[in-house]
């Protein structure tokens, strides 16, 4: 286990990205595709035979020299590192880049990358903001099919229908096993740490599906084998991190501070989805549909059916969390405009919470360490 997360580690700092070159070089005429978070759909990607990969930015890994002068300084991180790999040089094993509507600063971003990258392939994806209107699904199924022609042109080969089927079939495997240790971890917390599942499921960003669903039995395996005691700590569920990715020691800080997570919004992209996409009929409309109906709740979806705040309630009521950490992004537009309204909900229910606040380059957490551990301490005398 130690070797395999030690792996899993290496490969999401890694931002010379060599698992990619590495599959550049084993598929002459591959081709990858980068997609900022928080969703893509990456079976008509893979289904083109291209790879998929999520791009988080450089976290702690680059300076910035260049990104701070074509982006206001009210911006977030993983906005002006994702550029700084740009303009380093470090994005060269991509042929394209994908964006979404998840909030105004990551939409710049797509438009500058495009302005500065004129020879590669930059989309982006409008997905739909009225979930509950019956053209939504039209829509969004004519963005895909829009998404899977310009990848047809750019792969120079045709996505048939059955392509896509097989790459449904192969992510829903491997969500299903992602669901599965997932409520692991929160049955045995003491057995998955957090910190793991982060690296192990985020590894799965730079992989092929097949290669992380393989790397996750391995690990599935490790687990079960693995003796591990409680520890004395509380239940936390941590929100809000579902863009820009706290720095790894602030997660392992949490755990060796006292706390359990027992549920996080962490790497979200590969979780979006909480049942299996179907995997017969129209394949587009599958995905399309299951982006409306069968996805996640977060802050960059807007779901007027579905408030946002009670599903976080319910979300702590289903893993018998004990008190909620925001975990938000310096500058993070989606995730603060929420906070406001998750804050009423949990005092309303008299949930106790903890708001943090992180940037991806952040080295030192002393004042951090001391908040978690008054606030776990507070909880531990109620
Ligand atoms: S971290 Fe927040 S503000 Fe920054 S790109 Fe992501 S969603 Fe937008």
């Amino acid at each position: 286990m130690d070797e395999l997360l030690r792996r899993c580690e290496e490969i999401i700092r890694d931002v010379n990205f060599t698992t990619v070159r590495r599959w550049k070089a084993e598929h002459p005429d591959g081709k990858a595709i980068a997609y900022f978070p928080v969703y893509a759909p990456v079976e008509v990607i893979a289904a083109a035979e291209m790879l998929p990969v999520g791009l988080h930015g450089a976290g702690d890994q680059l300076e910035l020299q260049h990104a701070d002068a074509r982006f206001g300084s009210f911006i977030c991180s993983i906005v002006k590192t994702t550029l700084e790999l740009g303009l380093t040089g470090h994005l060269a094993p991509f042929d394209g880049l994908l964006f979404s509507s998840i909030c105004d600063s990551a939409r710049n971003l797509c438009f500058v990358l495009k302005r500065n990258f004129p020879q590669l392939y930059v989309d982006f994806l409008h997905l739909p903001h009225n979930v509950a209107s019956a053209s939504s699904r039209e829509f969004l199924r004519s963005e895909y099919a829009r998404l899977k022609a310009a990848l047809e042109r750019l792969a120079e080969r045709r996505i048939e229908d059955e392509q896509l089927r097989e790459m449904i079939v192969r992510y829903n495997e491997n969500r299903r096993l992602i669901r599965r240790l997932y409520e692991w971890r929160a049955e045995e917390p003491h057995r998955i740490r957090a910190w793991e599942l982060y690296v192990l499921v985020r590894a799965g960003n730079f992989l092929p599906v097949e290669e992380h669903t393989a790397l996750l039995r391995q690990a599935q395996e490790g687990f079960a084998r693995r003796q591990a005691k409680p520890r004395d700590s509380i239940r936390v569920l941590v929100e809000s991190a579902f863009c820009e990715q706290p720095p790894l020691g602030l997660i392992r800080l949490l755990e060796e501070a006292g706390c359990y997570i027992v549920e996080e919004d962490f790497t979200l992209g590969r979780r979006w989805f909480s049942e299996d996409i179907p995997a017969s009929g129209d394949p587009l409309w599958a995905l399309a549909e299951s982006y409306l109906e069968r996805s996640v709740v977060s802050s960059v979806r807007h779901d007027g059916r579905r408030p946002r705040s009670r599903a976080l309630i319910e979300k702590v009521r289903a893993r018998r969390a004990q008190a909620v950490i925001f975990l938000i992004a310096k500058f993070c537009e989606p995730a603060y405009f929420d906070y406001v309204l998750f804050k009423r909900e949990l005092e309303r229910e008299g949930i106790p919470h903890l708001l943090l606040e992180f940037e991806e380059k952040m080295y030192t957490f002393e004042r951090l360490q001391t908040e978690v551990e008054t606030f776990v301490e507070a909880l531990f005398f109620e």
